[in-house]
């Protein structure tokens, strides 16, 4: 019966329009023109810029700004942010965020999830918009908070016209500056639109598919190093299943995130505010939580004549991992709030650095420990 409704779904025509039609043209068009014409170097330097507009836009806007409120920002970057979500053609910020807050909200229920992975690869990635199902039927109530910012109002309301300037007319006015109209409608609107499009949309899909689970697995998303590569950092899935308000998704400095790093950038210019952030000893338990999973799994496979013994030894060292991250989360947070209460006297603060330091040692050791404990098990 369910089967049945689905098939009954109305398709799309306009999506399936769009992107059938940039796709010819970008995979067609592009080449021939590249062969008969060529294209300016000056062409490609801007197809990099647009790219980047375009991707940025939707990972720092439309994801984490706007859907997550990981930080606030001014409203240049969030005009910026706006021009660049129209010109990349994934809908208005109120449709993207509606959808994209139920995924977070229903992910993987395949009724209530709008790009659910468990209806598979092509519906995650593309399928979901070619037809009208009813977890992408608009419903607003989720975005309310949104409707207070001018600028989301203002897009939605310009949408239509701001797609068809940022991707026929801005794209043939620039190429008109290199004597090429044509080359840069078909580089800069059309080529770069479809690497766009098929760069996000690998977040709902392969991101829900291919790579590990650190965090959490109480979902399909998944942390993928290569899947960074190719969407501003978003592939850093499960960390942002798991901590969807933190304004990165890679969290360790050496994580591809230019997202992250862009966010950083307008912070330190004044221009992005109140970046959110894990604590460090929740995003440590929560990796040492799915160790001690995988680690018991693998107990009950591998040694099962004494497994009663390992999975205690192992539950033992978590536990005590756990105390000794916590109570140098908490010391640190006492230092912390002497030093902004301007509160701290000498001796004080002495004695509590000296607690500090001693509880680090005790946590590094027992982290070794973990460390050696779960290697065995890998
Ligand atoms: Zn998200
Ligand atoms: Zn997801």
């Amino acid at each position: 019966m369910k089967q049945q409704q689905q098939h009954a779904t109305p398709r799309r025509f306009d999506v399936l329009a769009i992107f059938t039609s940039t796709s010819l043209v970008a995979a067609l068009g592009v080449p021939w023109h590249g062969i008969t014409h060529g294209y300016h170097p000056g062409l490609w330097v801007l197809l990099g810029l647009m790219l980047a507009w375009n991707g940025l836009s939707i990972t720092a806007g439309y994801h984490r700004l706007w859907s997550h409120k990981a930080y606030s920002a001014s409203l240049l970057p969030r005009l910026m942010f706006a021009l660049g979500g129209a010109l990349a053609v994934q809908n208005s910020i109120r449709n993207w965020c509606a959808d994209h807050r139920n995924h977070h909200r229903h992910t993987d229920d395949p009724d209530l999830d709008p790009y659910s992975s468990r209806r598979g690869l092509w519906y995650s990635h593309m399928g979901w918009m070619l037809r009208d199902y009813p977890a992408t039927t608009k419903d607003y109530s989720n975005i309310t908070d949104l409707d207070r910012d001018p600028v989301v109002a203002w897009q939605h309301k310009h949408y239509l016209t701001l797609a068809f300037s940022l991707n026929i007319l801005l794209p043939l006015a620039l190429g008109w500056l290199f004597n090429d109209p044509m080359g840069g409608l078909l580089l800069l609107g059309f080529f770069r639109l479809v690497i766009g499009h098929h760069t996000t949309f690998l977040i709902n899909s392969l991101a829900h598919a291919w790579g590990s689970q650190p965090y959490s697995d109480q979902n399909s998303s998944r942390d993928n190093p290569l899947i960074a590569l190719l969407t501003y950092g978003e592939g850093y899935h499960n960390f942002h299943h798991t901590f969807q308000w933190d304004y990165r998704n890679g969290v360790r400095w050496y994580h591809f995130d230019p997202t992250k790093w862009l966010i950083k950038a307008l912070s330190w210019c004044h221009l992005a505010h109140h970046l959110k952030q894990v604590a460090p000893e929740k995003i440590e338990q929560s990796r040492a939580k799915m160790q001690l999973a995988y680690a018991s799994a693998q107990v009950l496979q591998s040694r099962p004549s004494n497994k009663e013994q390992w999975l205690n030894l192992l539950e033992a060292e978590y536990e005590q991992l756990v105390h000794s991250l916590n109570a140098w989360a908490l010391c640190r947070q006492r230092k912390l709030e002497l030093k902004t209460a301007k509160l701290k006297q000498r001796w004080d603060e002495t004695e509590l650095h000296h607690q500090l330091q001693e509880l680090e040692l005790n946590l590094n050791r027992q982290r070794r420990h973990w460390r050696l404990l779960t290697q065995q098990f890998a």
